[in-house]
Formats: C-alpha cells, structure tokens, sequence
C-alpha cells in the first residue's frame, strides 16, 4: 500500500507545491510535471542497444511505425521507478503485428510514469493515435455535465442497447501490465470498500471472479455485462492476464445499469450502459456514478491517475484522455453492406466492432458503433458525436430500405 506520505505527495491538489519545491526526492515519487519525474535504476544490458531492437518489418500498429533505432537506443536502458522497461512496454506490439479489425496501439504503460519516461516513443504514438493530438502543447478537456446532450434518445427499432464506459486508476499503485499481486488485491480492496458507499440506485455489490461458478461467469460474459476471458494475445502479450483470475471481478448495482470492472485491462472500468436508446439517461447515470466513485475514493484518501496533458491516465494509450467510450449496438444490415460504409464512419470518427466485443466480428448486421476519440474532446462532445453520428447511420439505414441514394457526409475537423 502507497505510504500516506506518497499518497499525499501524489495528490492532484498539491500540483502547485509540488512545483514550487521542485526537489529531486520529492519528485520521483509521482508524476505531477514531465521535468520532475527521474527514471529509476538503468537496465543493465550485456550486448548493445542495437542487437536487442525488435524486428518490426511486418508490423502494423503505432509503436512500430514510430520506434526508430534511435529512440529505442536512447531509450531501452531506462525503468521507470517501479523498474518497468521500453522492453515490457512494447512487447505486446512486438508479438502482435496487427489486429484483424482496428489499428492497434501496439505498447501499454506499467505506471504513470511510463508516460514520462518513455515520452520519447509515446508522446509521437499518442499523436498518432489520437489524430494529431500535441500531448507537448495541448491541454486535454473534463465535461461531465450530460444536460448539454442533444437529442440523446435513439430509433429504438435500430437501438438495442446502449453504453458508456471509461477507466480509471488509482494513482500510486501500477498498472495491469506491471502490478504485483498486492498492488492488485490492494485496487480491488480500495475500490471495493469506496463502491460499498454507493447509495439509491447505484447501491450494489461486488462479485469476484475467484468466487463465481464458471456458469455464472459465462452468463455475465453473455449478456455483455463482464469483460471476456483473457485469451487476446493482444492482453496476454502486455501481461495483463497474469495470475488470474486474482483480484478480478465485477461490481454492479442490483440493476445491473451501473458496473465497475476490476482490476481487468484497466484498475477499474466504469460502466453504464441499459437496452433500448436512451444514450441521454445512459450518460445522466454515468456522469453521476462516476463523479460519486470519485468522491468516494477521495474520502479515503486516495485518488484518480490525471494530468491536464493527457488527462485521465489508462494502461493502454488510446485510452488516455476521457477513456470514454459510447456506444450502442445497431441494426445497420443494409449500411454495412454498402461500400461508403466504412468512409461514413471514419468520416463521422466512429468505430465499428462485433456485439461481443473488441475481437469479435458483427453477426447479422448488428454493429457496437462508438466513438474513435478520446483525447482532447470532452466526455461531453464525445456523446454528442456519437449520438448526432449514428442518428446519421439510423437515417442512412431508412433511406436504404426506402431504395434511396445515401451521401458520405464531410469529415469531423481534427486537430492537424
Ligand atoms: P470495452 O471497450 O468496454 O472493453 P469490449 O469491446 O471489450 O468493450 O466489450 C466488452 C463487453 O461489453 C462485450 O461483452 C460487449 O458486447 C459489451 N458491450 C459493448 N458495447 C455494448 C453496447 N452498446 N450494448 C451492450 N453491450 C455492449
Ligand atoms: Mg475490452
């Protein structure tokens, strides 16, 4: 467990001291700002950078499109304080060339301080990724005011279920990548003990994975409320599924419209979701649990991994920023046969995957259809897209069945 005294260093509100003291020791502990984190004990090597770079020829995903010779050679010598390595960090990339269905990261990061450390190769993926976002010069926004949203109540004849979700991480303690088994059973304690004060109808309960029936698991998994077995190698590759099922589970409310995932990809995953359309309500309750979760980690002293860079910290980069991600499964059987299909959604910044999930391929025309972003667009304007994008797809969808021509709307603007 993090030392009240490292708790208190990592504090987000002590930003301003923390840059006032300055001081190498103070520092080290927690990342605040990218000049006050120093690397942890150099990795000793017995042959030269050179000889140990990845062959990456056949690679597809962000972190072999940027990790030079160069970077790798300035870089694989360095550990983060808790002695996590460039090496562990893009080994999952390395062994997974490419994904059948989206363009993969391709690195994971072992604490906060992987941000900082190995900013040299992640700063560029994280550009990448998210489409041109500076994490150098840009600030990323928080909105988590839902009665902005706009027409959030879908066609519910196309809508048959809809989800937001994010993650978040208790600072002090690493990520799924690196934890060790107390570092883990102490995020599932801290969470589980902050969620048991959860009131009205967010109250609930926690069900660990080493305590469930493997039926009663697999149910979960069916009815699209728990995370998968962990059999992507994209997971096992970046150690994310060692010794489970320890310290996994799941925390949901006694309707089962509120859920926390732990200590799966993420610490945690915040989760609402409820069939039909209403994406409106579906964010109401997110904004408010989340913001309860918060307060209530905060009460016992801990808190959330964020910066106003790269905003809320995750394992995986792209997840970085919000960690939001929106989304609805949609009948779209006659769209998803059309051509301009896949141009629509780029155009709209949505992404396509199967109702079962990430590495799932979409059954009888039923598509999850959420949002591409994440960083530097708020949880707010993130909805938004999503609502205003697949009301678009809905329509496009009616026009189809009509025997009607459809149009490829123009592009979201970015950031380059
Ligand atoms: P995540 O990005 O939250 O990790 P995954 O793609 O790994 O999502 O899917 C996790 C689970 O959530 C799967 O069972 C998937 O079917 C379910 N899920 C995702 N979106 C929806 C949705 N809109 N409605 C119902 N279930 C969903
Ligand atoms: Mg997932």
């Amino acid at each position: 467990m993090a030392s009240s005294f490292s708790r208190l260093l990592s504090s987000r509100r002590n930003i301003g001291l923390l840059s006032l003291v300055g001081g190498s020791a103070v520092a080290a502990a927690f990342v605040l700002q990218r000049e006050h984190v120093s690397a942890g004990a150099p990795v000793r090597r017995r042959y030269p950078a050179s000889a140990e770079y990845p062959d990456l020829r056949k690679h597809n995903n962000c972190m072999a499109s940027n990790l030079t010779p160069a970077i790798y050679s300035k870089l694989c010598d360095k550990a983060t304080p808790n002695g996590y390595t460039l090496d562990q960090a893009i080994q999952t990339g390395v062994d997974n060339p490419g994904h059948p269905f989206i363009k993969t990261v391709g690195m994971v990061a072992g604490d906060e301080e992987s941000y900082e450390v190995f900013a040299d190769l992640l700063d560029p993926v994280i550009k990448e990724r998210h489409n041109g976002y500076d994490p150098c010069t840009m600030k990323h926004p928080t909105d988590l005011d839902s009665s902005k949203i706009q027409s959030g109540h879908f066609d519910e004849r196309y809508v048959l279920s809809s989800r937001v979700r994010t993650g978040r991480s208790i600072r002090g303690l690493s990520l799924p990548p690196a934890c060790t088994r107390a570092e883990r059973r102490e995020v599932e304690r801290v969470a589980v003990d902050a969620l048991a004060g959860l009131k009205g109808d967010l109250t609930g309960r926690y069900y660990s994975l080493t305590q469930m029936t493997e039926k009663e698991q697999q149910q979960l998994i069916d009815d699209h409320f728990l995370f998968d077995k962990p059999v992507s190698p994209l997971l096992t590759c970046a150690g994310m599924a060692r010794d489970w099922p320890d310290a996994r589970g799941i925390w949901h409310n006694n309707e089962k419209t509120f859920l926390i995932w732990i200590n799966e990809e993420d610490h945690t995953r915040v989760i609402s979701m409820e069939k039909g359309g209403n994406m409106k309500r579906v964010f109401d309750r997110f904004c408010r649990g989340l913001k309860e979760v918060e307060r209530l980690i905060q009460e016992r002293g801990w808190e959330f991994m964020w910066n106003e860079r790269l905003g809320y910290i995750l394992t995986c980069p792209s997840n970085l920023g919000t960690g939001l991600r929106a989304g609805v499964h949609v009948k779209l059987p006659l769209l998803s046969k059309d051509p301009r299909f896949s141009k629509i959604l780029d155009n709209l910044r949505l992404q396509k995957r199967g109702t079962g999930g990430v590495d799932t391929a979409a059954v009888g025309g039923v598509f999850d259809i959420s949002n591409l972003d994440r960083l530097g667009h708020s949880e707010v304007q993130l909805v938004q897209t999503v609502i205003d994008g697949v009301n678009y797809l809905i329509e496009c969808e009616k026009r189809l069945e009509k025997g009607q021509d459809i149009k490829v709307p123009a592009p979201i603007k970015q950031f380059k």
